[in-house]
């Protein structure tokens, strides 16, 4: 005989409860059944509810209404489906229960609280509904069937509402039970009674630890939980996108998963099963051809190291120490005692070696009463300060790891924590069993997803994510957009998930959970956006969202929002940005980005800020690191520059070359941001720096190409009419430069700490003669690359070119990852 247990989620309506009793009788017909059952979906939680509003006084006749319309639409729906149902018997004995219900709801209201035996009856009125439905249909159908009262069966002792049954004494009653298959079982879940035959539960959740009692009191050959998953996931697939179906689990680590929080199977359930070896599968009762997880003695051999992550919310941890616990024989005992002696499970306890302090959680429902009596019973310690105030945290979480095989694997603690790191969860309290079947976590609950889902994906998945914010998104923003949204079958290919989940401009934010569709018209989204770019906001956002890898790329030149870097990386985004403005800032703000990055552990990419597409910035980073020293820099750091002055020497005016530039969008918006060498010099001041040397914007020499004070206040066409009066001075310096055979070039050079910007006639043999069009080249002389520079040269403007460089070092944002399993 298999025992079969459908939980609420397969019994939601009737729809659900006639597949369960196919799935039931299908099985019956093979081997015999006896199936327990849950209450239907939610009415444990709405009975639950009825008695904290009445004990509160509050009015509960709402829900008492949902409650009636629930149970009764489930027993008239199946009604009109069904010849033959009782439904008189049926909405008679839900008419009896319910006005029951509302008379000891009454009751508790004049008393003002509920007290656990009546809790106890209320909360298990749902199973009886439940079993009454089912035996309905069975009956209907032409299946014999019986209901057994687990009353009369199961044996339970400890608390009313969370009672751990007593199974030798239990198999003892079950013996007047015809096993033979000729009947379907049917008992209500969740239930049982204590010593003096009073009604009492077996927790929250319990219907799987009765089904697991049933099948060893019965000694049945296996125990079917049917839920709403394939099986057991290595976590909550639920929560965790990508969770990996398990195909097998022992004993131990069923238990293991369970008791840290995997709700597919309470922790309770493993105990009797193990102990009779009795296999358990868990299926799905909306997929049952899938294979589901088999729980037994045997080892999977396709997950064979860690099985799986589980998260255990509403926890609260206390902190017992004080100068009088060292050396102080029996405190641990004392303390644990006083909780077993109150029903308070414990689920992790750390001690320090010093034996200073004990720290160890419980469920928050318990910690308010767990420390009146741990107050009490150490009342004279506290009094005489051998204990200090007994510290209670609150709104915590345990993650776990689970699987057998963790303890021939090496390292696999250091990976837990260094993912824990990456998504920069605080560990409070840590703690492996000595089995070292699992580790675990003592969080702030609300990290609790994010750091579930970033182990996932450390552990199960090779999957990478990058989840970026974008600001501004003029030329290079879109096409950034564009180039991400271009690359996204490549990036899936190599497990790569790049999701744009915020774009920003100056007014408006435009934020989706789900990633933003860039095929779609973002930008018309953008425009209706209700929010406001804000990095508090981002921050709540990606809270809420769990988001691992979270990426704000600049792409604004915008001051004030590169003045918010630091803040950026301490709320736990990478930054990757071309904006010139943070890096020419002061040398301390510089100084304090850097030192940010590093305590924060997040990137601070800006590979883009000179030389726009080309590898300038990683490459001297690395020569200098190497021990490189630099010489003498000189360069075309302009691409506008760059093109104007390839034009003048091929015979334009300066106005003409300027205004074609302008037209083919290679110049700022306003001509004068490029003309007044400012952009250069920028560029110039990055490198210094980044060659160690301290200097500040005012310290560069900058040569304009405009005189003093020209065109200065007007707008860009009256400036552009302006240009034509520099014509023929400048016409003239290129005639002498040629004269020379030399052409001008608008060049950045740095000569010990001296840098400067300027025209300059070079010789037409000068390797800087050549670039022109756009092109930007710069000539390294270091220690190590001498007399011969090294030389980095190639298309330095545009959009295009500068984007790629961005979405290149939002790639580097990707955090290192060794290979699972
Ligand atoms: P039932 O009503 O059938 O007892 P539960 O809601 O109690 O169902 O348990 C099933 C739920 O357990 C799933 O829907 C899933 O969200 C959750 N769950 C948590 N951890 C896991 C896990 N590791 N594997 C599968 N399901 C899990
Ligand atoms: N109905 C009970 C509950 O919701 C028991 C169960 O479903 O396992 O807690
Ligand atoms: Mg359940």
């Amino acid at each position: 005989m298999k025992v079969l247990k459908f939980g609420g989620s397969s019994l939601a309506d009737a729809q659900r409860y006639m597949r369960v009793t196919e799935i039931s009788t299908t099985i019956h017909q093979a081997s015999g059944a006896a199936v327990v059952l849950s209450a239907p979906k939610g009415v444990t939680n709405a009975l639950g509810a009825l008695c904290d509003q009445a004990a509160a006084g509050e009015d509960y006749s709402a829900l008492f209404a949902e409650l009636d319309k629930k149970v009764n639409g489930i027993a008239e729906e199946l009604n009109a489906q069904l010849d033959g149902f009782e439904f008189a018997r049926i909405s008679d004995f839900i008419a009896t229960h319910l006005s029951a219900l509302n008379k000891q709801l009454q009751g508790i209201a004049l008393l003002g609280c509920s007290p656990d035996p009546v809790t106890a009856s209320i909360m298990s009125l749902g199973e009886y509904i439940s079993v009454n439905l089912f035996s309905a249909i069975l009956t209907a159908q032409g299946v014999n069937n019986i209901v057994i009262d687990p009353v009369k069966y199961v044996l339970a002792e400890g608390d009313y509402l969370d009672s751990i049954a007593d199974v030798a004494l239990s198999k003892a009653r079950f013996s007047d039970v015809n096993t033979d298959g000729s009947q379907l079982i049917i008992m209500p879940g969740f239930v049982a009674a204590n010593e003096a035959g009073e009604k009492v539960t077996l927790g929250r959740n319990g219907s799987d630890y009765s089904a697991a009692v049933l099948a060893a009191c019965i000694d049945a050959e296996c125990c079917e939980i049917w839920t709403d998953v394939d099986g057991v996931y290595n976590a909550d697939p639920n929560q965790v996108e990508g969770a990996v179906l398990l195909d097998k689990l022992t004993y131990q680590e069923a238990m293991e998963l369970s008791y840290f929080g995997a709700k597919v199977l309470h922790p309770k359930t493993i105990g009797p099963i193990a102990q009779h070896h009795i296999p358990c599968l868990i299926k799905n009762t909306l997929n049952p051809s899938a294979p589901g997880t088999l729980i037994s003695n045997e080892a999977s051999t396709q997950w064979t190291s860690v099985k799986g992550i589980s998260q255990l919310d509403n926890i609260a941890m206390f902190n017992v120490a004080g100068p009088g616990m060292k050396g102080m024989v029996g405190m641990a005992s004392r303390v644990f005692e006083v909780m077993s002696n109150a029903h308070i499970s414990i689920s992790l306890i750390t001690q320090s070696s010093s034996e200073y302090s004990i720290s160890f959680c419980i469920s928050s429902k318990d910690a308010q009463r767990a420390q009146t009596l741990l107050e009490d019973a150490f009342a004279l310690e506290l009094q005489n300060q051998l204990l200090d105030p007994i510290e209670v945290r609150h709104d915590l979480a345990i993650v776990t790891l689970v699987g057998d095989g963790m303890r021939h694997t090496k390292g696999l603690a250091a990976r837990f924590f260094n993912a824990l790191s990456q998504a920069r969860v605080n560990n409070i309290a840590i703690a492996q069993g000595s089995s070292e079947r699992s580790i675990s976590t003592v969080i702030e609950a609300k990290r609790a997803k994010k750091a579930v889902k970033v182990i996932h994906q450390n552990f199960f998945s090779d999957r990478h994510t990058i989840d970026i914010f974008l600001i501004g998104c003029g030329v290079v923003g879109a096409e950034l957009l564009a180039q991400i949204e271009k690359q996204q079958p490549t990036l899936l290919g190599r497990n790569i998930q790049a999701r744009v989940y915020g774009i920003a401009n100056s007014r408006k934010l435009l934020l989706n959970s789900q990633g933003i569709d860039l095929v779609g018209d973002w930008k018309a989204e953008l425009a209706d956006a209700q929010d406001q770019f804000s990095v508090e906001r981002l921050h709540d956002f990606v809270n809420s969202n769990a988001l691992v890898n979270p990426v704000i790329v600049d792409c604004t030149s915008n001051a004030s929002i590169a003045s918010q870097y630091v803040d950026m990386m301490e709320n736990g985004f990478h930054v990757v940005t071309p904006n010139k403005k943070a890096n020419t800032d002061t040398l301390a703000y510089y100084k304090k980005l850097r030192n940010t990055a590093l305590q924060t552990n997040r990137q601070y990419l800006y590979e883009t800020t000179v030389g726009a597409g080309l590898p300038v910035i990683d490459n001297l980073q690395k020569l200098f690191i190497a021990g490189d020293v630099l010489h003498r820099f000189e360069g075309i750091l302009s691409g506008s520059l760059s093109y104007v002055f390839g034009k003048l020497e091929e015979g334009m005016s300066l106005s003409e070359a300027t205004g074609t530039a302008k037209e083919n969008g290679f110049t700022e918006p306003d001509p004068r941001d490029d003309l007044s060498g400012m952009d250069v010099a920028r560029k110039l001041l990055i490198m210094a720096r980044e060659a160690d040397l301290e200097l500040e914007l005012d310290d560069i020499e900058i040569e304009s190409v405009l005189p003093k004070g020209f065109a200065e206040d007007c707008d860009i066409a009256t400036f552009m009419e302006q240009l034509p009066q520099l014509d023929a001075e400048f016409s003239e310096r290129v005639a002498n430069a040629k004269a020379e055979g030399k052409v001008l070039r608008y060049i950045g050079s740095i000569e010990g700490n001296k840098c400067k910007v300027m025209i300059k006639a070079v010789p037409v043999s000068h390797p800087l003669a050549a670039v022109k069009d756009g092109e930007n080249a710069l000539a390294i002389h270091s220690d190590y690359y001498n007399p011969i520079p090294y030389v980095i040269r190639g298309y330095g403007a545009g959009a295009t070119v500068t984007a790629a460089g961005v979405f290149a070092d939002i790639l580097r944002t990707m955090p290192w990852k060794q290979n699972a399993h």
